[in-house]
């Protein structure tokens, strides 16, 4: 059934089968799509509980592509990850976040998505440096997330990868918390500082008391662990409500912005937080 929505794009379809023929197109066109300018970020503040301040932004990857228009990174990540071409996709992510933090957000702090291919890319960790450096981007501010499925395979390459870039000062958030299978576990032995709690659990938070209880336990456990806990996808003031009761320390989500072009994206919110 064609559902309509922000979720479609150019007759596409948010997560559906997409036939063979288009994913084959597709990742032929991205092997241009970054020389030829077609990439862009959008950015998505990160909100203090506390202050009603922006802490960072996260920036997320947007593809215009010449014929079939915007295209979700939900579609067209898992193909460039399938194919290698995320690695090239990534280090642009990353350059781009740095400059455009510099130029158009006054320096802020930033996160960015990394896959696992990405992660496991020769001299990732060199390489992320190197970036950082030539846009002269401090590490203290540069975050990276990841989702537990990336940390399952080869664990022990991964640990030592992530904690590589720990020892020269980047930050690491587990996103998508509360969906993997392994959680705990993962959280105990790798070297975060934030986790970000899955929209799963946001949605549901005002009137299904298993998410909410769940979404509890998270942030009980983060808490004692001394991480950062960022509830994401946050929708309505009643989720911020519950939200702000409990110990969450930072919220993100379309109450505050959708992600937005840096030119665009609000420097300071108001209101909501005080209400
Ligand atoms: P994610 O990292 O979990 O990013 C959050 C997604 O939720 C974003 O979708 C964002 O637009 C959306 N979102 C934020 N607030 C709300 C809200 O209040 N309600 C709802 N319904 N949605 C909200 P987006 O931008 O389509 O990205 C989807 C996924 O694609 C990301 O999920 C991430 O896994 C991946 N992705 C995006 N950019 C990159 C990138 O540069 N590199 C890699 N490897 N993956 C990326
Ligand atoms: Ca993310
Ligand atoms: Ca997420
Ligand atoms: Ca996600």
């Amino acid at each position: 059934a064609k559902r309509n929505g922000r979720n479609t794009f150019a007759g596409f379809e948010a997560g559906m089968d997409t036939d063979l023929k288009t994913r084959r197109e597709l990742d032929a066109d991205l092997a241009r799509a970054v020389e030829r300018n077609e990439l862009s970020l959008a950015f998505q503040p990160r909100v203090g509980m506390r202050s009603g301040g922006i802490v960072s932004y996260e920036a997320l990857v947007r593809w215009n592509h010449p014929e079939r228009g915007m295209i979700r990174p939900g579609l067209f990540i898992p193909i460039a990850e399938q194919s290698g071409k995320i690695d090239e996709i990534g280090n642009w992510v990353i350059r781009e976040a740095c400059r455009q933090s510099l130029s158009k957000l006054g320096g802020a702090a930033i996160s960015v998505n990394v896959s696992g291919h990405q992660l496991r890319s020769r001299n990732f960790v060199e390489n992320v440096l190197a970036m950082l450096e030539e846009a002269e981007f401090p590490p203290e501010r540069f975050e990276i997330e990841l989702t537990e499925s990336i940390l399952v395979e080869d664990r022990d390459r991964a640990l030592a990868i992530l904690k590589a870039l720990k020892r020269r000062g980047i930050r690491l958030a587990l996103d998508d918390f509360g969906t993997g299978y392994s959680s705990l576990s993962y959280l105990r032995a790798f070297p975060f500082d934030t986790i970000k709690i899955d929209r799963s659990f946001i949605m549901n938070l005002a009137n299904d008391n298993s998410s909410l209880a769940i979404a509890d336990a998270v942030m009980n456990l983060g808490r004692a662990l001394k991480l950062t806990i960022v509830a994401e996808g946050v929708e309505t003031i009643e989720q911020l409500t519950i939200l702000s009761s409990r110990n969450c320390d930072e919220v993100q989500g379309f109450l505050f912005s959708q992600p937005l072009p840096a030119g665009d994206v609000p420097q300071a919110i108001d209101g909501q937080l005080s209400e």
